[in-house]
């Protein structure tokens, strides 16, 4: 008895010190402004994707996941880093936010009004639209709420609806696995915003990430609001700082304009956090940083990053047939180079 209590003790010791290391291990690759993070999607739901792209990344030197926070998540992302066996290497954050924070929205189709043009089929970057029966319909588990279908479907027949997630309910079982918790505040419901955000203050000892954008409050209530986070533990704080769109796909200077924009606007103003962009970014992303003079300290990318290897993630035998791997790897280390 007294030997398991020295175990459990020794097991709870070893534990906080390896938090501790991981933590400072995260602090110093984002103060090497060479950060690359993987966005996942904070309500991507599809596990296989998950594994398949965090391996292939992982591979590829990027060292920052960003993924739903659910433990299916968490654990699609720890196989996907055993297979590439860089565990030790890499960070996982999970992301979670306010109830009406559009990272949080999913789509779905009103068969009523849809007249089956199937504009919105080839829109989807993650292949969540689909034909059957004579019917589109929405796979609820890879839509991640982009609203790049919303936009286009030229009969409004598709609507938004929130997925709200029982966040507080798992974190505690999170906060062992992540090293990085990522607070999307795009909504107005700041009393919410501030609820949630002391209760992850209190709570969680690891880097605490706030996703921010200009698309809900105005510059100067913007500034005022993340300072007024900030100022209760700086040192654990990074700010990402979000562009429009939400998920731009396109490799240009204009769709991660805005996302430098907001870098910019916040690095301005005086705080001292690390910020890093997202939103539209690509590989253009960290080149046009530098050109405007923003200092950022890396790139987040999403939906560009999971579009220039679909057709290989695609596959069903991606982890075992070396030639796609190989391929997609060639692909994913020029993205990760670039920043
Ligand atoms: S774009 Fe709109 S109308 Fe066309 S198939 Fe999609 S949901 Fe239906
Ligand atoms: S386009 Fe975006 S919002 Fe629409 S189904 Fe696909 S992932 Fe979901």
């Amino acid at each position: 008895m007294i030997y398991q209590m020295q175990l459990m003790k020794l097991f709870k010791k070893n534990n906080k010190k390896e938090k501790f290391v991981q933590k400072n291990n995260l602090k110093s690759y984002i103060k090497s402004k060479k950060c690359f993070k993987l966005i996942l999607g904070a309500n991507n739901e599809n596990y296989s994707e998950i594994e398949k792209l965090v391996a292939l990344y992982s591979a590829a030197g990027c060292r920052f996941f960003d993924i739903n926070a659910s433990m299916k998540s968490i654990n699609a992302a720890q196989r996907g880093l055993k297979y590439s066996q860089k565990n030790k290497d890499c960070f996982l954050c999970v992301s979670v936010g306010a109830d009406n924070d559009p990272h949080l929205a999913k789509c779905k189709i009103n068969e009523n009004i849809c007249k089956i043009c199937e504009k919105c089929i080839s829109e989807c970057l993650q292949s969540a639209i689909y034909k059957v029966n004579n019917k589109i319909l929405i796979n609820e588990k890879n839509c991640i709420g982009c609203s790049r279908c919303y936009d286009i479907c030229p009969f409004n027949a598709i609507e938004k609806y929130q997925k709200i997630q029982d966040w507080q309910k798992n974190l505690p079982e999170l906060m062992k696995l992540c090293d990085c918790i990522e607070f999307h505040i795009i909504s107005d419901n700041i009393e919410e915003i501030n609820e949630k955000w002391n209760y992850l203050l209190q709570n969680y000892n690891g880097i605490l990430s706030i996703c921010a954008d200009r698309s809900i409050f105005s510059d100067n209530i913007l500034i005022n609001q993340l300072k007024n986070m900030i100022s209760k533990n700086p040192d654990n704080i990074m700010i990402q700082a979000d562009g429009a769109p939400m998920s731009g796909g396109k490799n240009d200077y204009k769709t991660t304009l805005q996302a430098v924009a907001a870098a910019d606007i916040i690095l301005k103003s005086g705080i001292s956090v690390p910020v890093i962009i997202s939103g539209g970014t690509n590989s253009k992303s960290a080149k046009l940083a530098k050109l405007c003079k923003v200092d950022i300290s890396g790139v987040a990318i999403g939906s560009y990053a999971r579009k220039i290897v679909k057709k290989y993630i695609e596959k069903e035998d991606f982890l075992y047939n070396k030639k796609y791997f190989n391929e997609a790897l060639k692909i994913a280390k020029k993205l990760v180079n670039e920043i």
